[in-house]
């Protein structure tokens, strides 16, 4: 793994550039850079379609580029930024082009498979790259891989429960790793049976219990679709096998996860469920910088709590785990399966049970073979999307 890689001596402030940045992941990214303008000097600022946040952003930091997805938008960002020197693009390419501005540090936290083009262009350039956008390493695992071996990028994962094995992982010892446990707030359904869940609202399903989210990743907590993407992400970036990731429900999202040694040690990392702490923790990387996240108060807390995963009532783990085991284009399937269900559960198209069995029955359509290039990705993407909207 190229986890590891130092990077170079910092001579002045770190460049610094985030995709998506007026999403949750993004705004948070946003209020630790601003707190340390002398740190951290911000080159590009990229957003699907919110102009007046990323223009507002762009000005705090004084952002050297800003990029709208949205081709038509680029008039209204031009507007929202005159009387700047800020540079302003709109469009795809404009993403991937920010994503190889030179910047040392990107943070990948764009929503689903829309990330992956400016993801991997960033990793192309070489620098650090922190990667909230799980979706990338789970449609296209091994191409990114293998492009941050060409390129000598180091990814750092941002996602809670991967940056808290990525803290407490024994790159020295690895051979000496039992097994990895991700664990899991079990989200808002928790407790309610099957049956129940059949009637329940997107307001429900995006209300998550401990952590303030978008609303794609707030829905895959309350499938437990999160956990199944995690278990790919984990795969992806940690040195165990497919059957060395246990996922464990501890509701209270105290302990963000932990790896067990083979002398029976077990290694966890803890905090308060709030996402500053594995950016600030990225950011800083090799050093540790502060957060202002609230502390752990323990004593407080008084009880954590821990329980087996229900994959009778959440079969989206059960898939996501299918899908690892039989490798090749199945979790690009998954995950674009589940990308179109969400959607259409959010728009009131289908129901919240009916996610799960979409995603499934879009596995059973089509055949998974090995994907060689990003244009074999693009192609089982764009074919599991079409599967997907034939049954929503
Ligand atoms: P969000 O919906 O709040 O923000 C998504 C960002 O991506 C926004 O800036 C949006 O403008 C941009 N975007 C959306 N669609 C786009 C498109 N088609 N093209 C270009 N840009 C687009 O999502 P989030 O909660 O910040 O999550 C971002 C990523 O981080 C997801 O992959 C999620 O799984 C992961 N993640 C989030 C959290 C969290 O606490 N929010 C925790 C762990 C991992
Ligand atoms: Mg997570």
């Amino acid at each position: 793994m190229t986890l590891q890689q130092m990077p170079k001596p910092q001579n002045g402030p770190k460049r610094v550039t985030i995709l998506g940045s007026t999403g949750s992941i993004g705004c948070n990214t946003v209020e630790l850079l601003a707190a340390n303008p002398e740190t951290y000097e911000t080159i590009a600022l990229t957003a699907n379609s919110n102009v007046s946040l990323l223009a507002a952003q762009a000005r705090q930091l004084g952002a050297r580029l800003a990029v709208i997805a949205e081709p038509e938008r680029y008039g209204e960002l031009k507007a929202a930024l005159s009387g700047t020197d800020i540079e302003v693009a709109a469009g795809k390419e404009a993403l991937v082009d920010a994503a190889t501005r030179s910047a040392d540090w990107v943070m990948a936290a764009i929503v689903g498979a829309a990330g992956l083009a400016p993801t991997l262009a960033a990793i192309r350039y070489g620098g650090i790259v922190g990667l909230a956008n799980k979706e990338c390493l789970v449609c296209a695992g091994d191409l990114m891989l293998a492009e941050i071996r060409k390129s000598g990028a180091t990814l750092l994962p941002v996602d809670s429960e991967h940056n808290a094995i990525f803290q407490v992982l024994d790159v020295d010892h690895v051979e000496a790793i039992e097994k990895i446990t991700l664990t899991a707030s079990g989200g808002p359904f928790r407790e309610l049976s099957y049956k129940a869940m059949s009637k329940v609202t997107p307001k429900q399903a995006v209300a998550h219990p401990n952590w303030d989210m978008g609303a794609k990743i707030s829905v895959d907590s309350a499938t437990m679709m999160n956990k199944g993407l995690e278990l790919i992400e984990a795969f992806y970036l940690f040195p165990v096998k497919k059957d060395q990731i246990d996922i464990l429900v501890h509701p209270q999202s105290v302990i963000h996860s932990m790896v067990s040694y083979a002398d029976g040690s077990v290694l966890a990392q803890l905090g308060m469920p709030d996402m500053r702490t594995p950016i600030a923790y990225a950011l800083g990387w090799p050093e540790r910088i502060s957060a202002p996240s609230p502390r752990l108060d323990l004593g407080e807390i008084g009880q954590l709590t821990f329980e087996a995963p229900d994959s009778d009532r959440f079969p989206a783990l059960r898939l996501a785990r299918q899908s690892l085991q039989s490798g090749g284009g199945a979790p690009t399937i998954l995950n674009a399966a589940n990308e179109v269900a969400v959607a259409g559960f959010l728009a009131g198209k289908i129901g919240f049970l009916d996610i799960a069995r979409v995603v499934e029955e879009t596995l059973e359509r089509l055949v998974a073979p090995e994907l060689h290039t990003l244009e074999d990705v693009f192609e089982m993407d764009a074919s599991a999307r079409r599967h997907a909207s034939e049954l929503v």
